[in-house]
């Protein structure tokens, strides 16, 4: 089977196909194009749609090895009218909205990675004079493994756990321990993600003590919005504030306006 056909198979294509394939340095190609007489879908709600509108500059999602290369798959988008959603991009059926990796790539990865990084949680959080010589071995297969995909699903999980503490002191220990491996890391969405905890970790750990979330505050700004929303907009600030008054505060209304 031609490579081409190949690839387009792995995608599980259907109203695409792999035009070319070629190498560029360390990488492997693979074009894709909208294959004659089928109609894109709206990327939003998912309907065949008739009618395009130019495309979107060229984008590319990243794949599995392939030949000791990496596979990357490279498509201009074309932007659909859509009748119930206006214009949007087309449905990208090999990747997740807004993901940069295949479906394939999350396929593959959630099996043996996943498992191996689920069972070590715990023995990566152990200090290593603790370890049994059997997590020592878990460890370093994980360490042969080391990929960024799953350093960056073991932080994830691991900041979850945060949550769960009731005692600050164990909830610090935990946070600096993660902030530890997130800036150790080598990825700088973590990186700079440690940074913006590391400045406000006094209010992130006295959440474990008063347990207050700021969801009151965000439900009330969203009622504010839409009381704006809902006008069109307002001439002047006055006008405004009076209108958030009356919706958010409950006030009665002049006697003239009632029954
Ligand atoms: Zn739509």
């Amino acid at each position: 089977m031609r490579l081409e056909k190949r690839i387009g198979k792995w995608l599980g294509l259907k109203a695409h196909r792999v035009r070319q394939v070629r190498q560029e340095g360390e990488r492997l190609v693979a074009e894709v194009e909208p294959r004659g007489g089928r109609l894109p879908r709206c990327g939003c709600c998912g309907l065949r749609v008739r009618r395009t509108k130019g495309h979107t500059p060229p984008r590319e999602w990243r794949d599995l090895k392939m030949r000791h290369l990496a596979l990357v798959i490279a498509h201009t988008p074309r932007r659909v009218v859509c009748p119930r959603c206006g214009v949007r991009v087309e449905r990208i059926p090999w990747a997740a909205r807004w993901s940069r990796v295949t479906r394939s790539l999350v396929r593959t990865l959630s099996g043996p990675t996943r498992a191996l990084v689920k069972g070590l949680r715990f023995v990566l959080l152990k200090n290593p004079w603790n370890q049994t010589p059997k997590q020592k071995q878990a460890l370093s297969r994980l360490v042969r493994s080391n990929n960024p995909l799953s350093r960056a699903w073991y932080l994830k999980e691991d900041f979850q756990k945060f949550w769960d503490y009731r005692q600050e002191a164990c909830a610090a220990r935990h946070i600096r321990h993660w902030l530890w491996w997130a800036s150790h890391s080598r990825l700088e969405p973590f990186k700079g993600l440690a940074r913006l905890v590391r400045e406000h970790l006094d209010g992130i750990l006295a959440w474990t003590r008063l347990r207050i979330t700021n969801g009151a505050l965000e439900g009330m700004n969203n009622k504010v919005k839409l009381v704006s929303h809902r006008s069109y907009g307002f001439r002047n600030d006055d006008r405004y504030i009076e209108a958030i008054y009356h919706n958010c505060g409950a006030l009665p209304l002049p006697p003239e306006f009632e029954g």
